[in-house]
């Protein structure tokens, strides 16, 4: 063991460098501790870092050691499991270890303090804590959820819990009747809550605030104005705030005194992260709790097939909620078959007639697209000009709203053009269906309907989401039409009608992972139906209504559809069964991109480990903001050899072997989600 006043600090900052920095820990009584944050000059300039050792030696030149600048010692320093847990996390995603600590603290400690540091750090810790509401008492917990709520609360030690429960059968009663009992047994027992995401669900922090309400809790999400988010670190690190709700970014917050963790909606997609490190903070969450030795609860309708193989193997503890919670009645799915009825844009007569009935009763109906704008693209039908983004390998939209042609996937907007750019004919036709199209349709053959769309684009400004739920929950809308957005947790009372337009365009995808999302998306957005005992329907229109999916779906029945997704995963030598790793290269032309790919291939092979890295191949957004990207999949039996593997190989890499050839640029990704 090091003591604690060895001369030497070994220092994390928010850079690609692969090992902690030396400095020289002068200034004991500043609070040079391990765990302390500090500001170090790098270069030229100053950046903050995290101690996260001292040392009685090393085998740097004495005159080349720098002092830390300044010990930040008005902020309590990193707990040790704070520390290792980062630290488990940077090495198994494969990226430097102050990347993930040091990027993990909240905006007041990014930048070195300024002048004004100590006041704005007074105002965070005055300022973090909402006071709350009316309390409400619980429900009484019927049994299942009376048996799930005891399986967490008297489990010992590490003890992962995968709570299975159709939508609306009680699982958010379960976690917090958990988190009520455990802050009640310990005084200073915190405990975290994970969500997809916050501004989705506002339904949920007023319940959780009227719930614990002389709680001290705080929401943590990358939304909220960087003051707010400070304010919320800090009392979560400094052990004020009991409760944190947040998004996936709050699996790294500074809990000194974690005891319980929760992730709600665990399958969802959003708890991956898309850029940077690309962590799952699902998978982190486990991890973190196995680290305390502390349970961790895993909620889902639809749980990831990951996580259920888990627990059909018996790793994870399995809990059921079978019926929901509420008189409400399970929805019934029925398909439309596309190839007996005709689509009047996007619509077939059963879907409309159904709407139509639906609105006549005064109950309510969602109707799902997962695109937004008007149309996907616009095309020219003497020519079969399409309208193609300039920067990126996709169709750019047409949006009414704005007579825009748009690129959802770098922003790239343009006036529609008068006429073909190719061949001047005037008549251009948008094609296809997004959310402000469908809008359109349904005004037009349901007059006197309220209809209100919610999309990413209605949904820009702070508030709107609340304020067009509201309008929901208020029955001032008859159909709400959206996207993805519209499936997540909302607690809509008189939705009696669901409709699914374009579900097929995920069933014939490449990614070996769609059904996997379909059949999530189609429960938890029929999931909305019902809830207050009114019988409900679920339309699915497709072409495919043979495929086994659907089968499933019209059964409710998630089990049977995960045996056998899982049964086809593992024949086919596919995750969860193999663990992967993606290498991603991004370069000014595809050759570059393959070429670099090629040769670490080479590196790789010659290190004759045991895993198998296939070809390279343009990624299936092969340009994006005019870079050119390539990807190539490298598996291994088991999850240590990738793990032993991507350490070596990608340390040469590093190190420049191969030569990047100009401008590449390489990431890699543990566990990714799309292929
Ligand atoms: P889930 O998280 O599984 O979708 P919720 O916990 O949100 O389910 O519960 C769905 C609805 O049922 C909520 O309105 C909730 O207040 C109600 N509810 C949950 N448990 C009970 C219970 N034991 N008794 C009565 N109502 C309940
Ligand atoms: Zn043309
Ligand atoms: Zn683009």
């Amino acid at each position: 063991m090091t003591p604690a006043r060895a001369p030497y600090a070994e220092i994390v900052v928010d850079l690609p460098v692969g090992q902690p920095l030396t400095y020289r820990a002068d200034g004991e009584r500043e609070g040079a501790l391990v765990g302390a944050c500090c500001v170090v000059q790098l270069g030229r300039r100053d950046t903050v870092g995290i101690c996260v050792a001292r040392s009685e030696a090393t085998s740097l030149a004495e005159q080349k050691i720098r002092p830390v600048k300044r010990w930040l010692g008005e902020i309590p320093p990193l707990h040790e499991d704070w520390l290792a847990f980062t630290r488990f996390a940077a090495e198994y995603y494969q990226h430097p270890w102050g990347q993930v600590a040091v990027a993990a603290l909240p905006p007041l400690l990014r930048t070195p303090p300024g002048p004004r540091w100590a006041s704005t750090l007074k105002r965070h810790r005055a300022g973090a804590i909402d006071p709350v509401p009316e309390p409400v008492g619980p429900p009484v917990l019927n049994a299942e959820q009376q048996s799930a709520a005891d399986a967490v609360s008297t489990s010992s030690g590490f003890a992962p819990l995968l709570l299975h429960g159709v939508t609306g059968s009680g699982k958010t009663e379960v976690y917090l009747t958990a988190i009520e009992r455990l802050l009640a047994a310990d005084p200073q027992a915190q405990a975290l809550l994970l969500v997809p995401e916050i501004g989705l669900t506002p339904q949920l922090q007023s319940r959780l605030r009227a719930r614990f309400a002389g709680q001290p809790m705080v929401c943590l999400h990358s939304a909220l104005p960087s003051a707010e988010r400070s304010a919320a670190w800090l009392a979560a690190h400094e052990g004020r705030a009991r409760i944190v709700l947040g998004t996936r970014l709050a699996v790294f917050a500074s809990l000194p005194r974690l005891r319980l963790l929760v992730v709600d909606e665990e399958h969802d997609p959003s708890y991956k992260a898309g850029d940077g490190v690309r962590y799952s903070a699902r998978d982190l969450a486990v991890k973190r709790a196995q680290m305390l030795g502390i349970p961790v609860v895993l909620g889902s309708a639809t749980p990831s097939l990951e996580s259920w193989s888990l627990a059909s193997q018996g790793r994870y503890r399995l809990l059921r909620l079978p019926r929901r919670a509420t008189e409400a009645a399970q929805p019934n799915v029925e398909l439309i078959d596309l190839r007996q009825h005709e689509l009047a844009n996007g619509l077939t007569e059963p879907l409309r007639a159904a709407l139509e009935e639906t609105v006549a009763k005064g109950e309510q109906a969602l109707v799902f697209i997962n695109r937004r704008g008007y149309a996907p693209v616009v095309a020219c039908d003497a020519c079969g000009w399409l309208s193609a983004c300039p920067n990126c390998a996709v169709f750019a939209a047409f949006h009414k709203t704005d007579g825009a042609l748009h690129c959802h996937h770098c922003g790239w907007r343009s006036r529609v053009p008068r006429a073909c750019p190719t061949c001047n004919n005037q008549n251009l036709h948008a094609v296809g269906q997004g959310t402000q199209r469908l809008e359109e349709t349904l005004t037009a053959v349901l007059p006197g309907a309220r209809i209100l769309r919610i999309d990413r684009d209605t949904t820009r400004r702070r508030g709107a989401t609340d304020a067009a739920l509201a309008t929901v929950h208020a029955g001032d809308t008859d159909i709400l039409v959206g996207t993805q957005m519209i499936t997540k947790g909302h607690d809509f009372q008189r939705v009696s009608l669901v409709g699914i337009v374009n579900a097929d365009v995920q069933l014939v995808s490449h990614d070996f992972r769609a059904p996997e999302r379909l059949f999530s998306t189609v429960l938890q957005v029929a999931g909305r139906a019902g809830r207050s005992g009114l019988p409900s329907r679920v339309l699915v229109q497709t072409r495919y209504p043979e495929h086994p999916l659907f089968a499933a779906l019209q059964r409710l029945d998630y089990e049977g559809f995960a045996r056998s997704q899982l049964a086809e995963r593992q024949a086919a030598g596919m995750p969860p069964y193999v663990p992967q790793a993606l290498l991603t290269a991004q370069a000014k032309s595809l050759e570059a991109a393959l070429a670099f790919l090629a040769s670490a291939r080479t590196v790789g092979r010659a290190l004759h480990a045991q895993a198998t890295l296939y070809d390279p191949v343009p990624m299936p957004l092969a340009r994006l903001a005019q870079v050119f990207r390539a990807q190539m999949l490298i598996e291994a039996p088991r999850r240590s050899l990738l793990q032993a593997f991507l350490r070596e190989w990608l340390a040469r890499l590093r190190d420049g072997e191969p030569l990047p050839g100009p401008r590449v640029r390489w990431q890699i990704e543990v566990d990714p989600q799309e292929i």
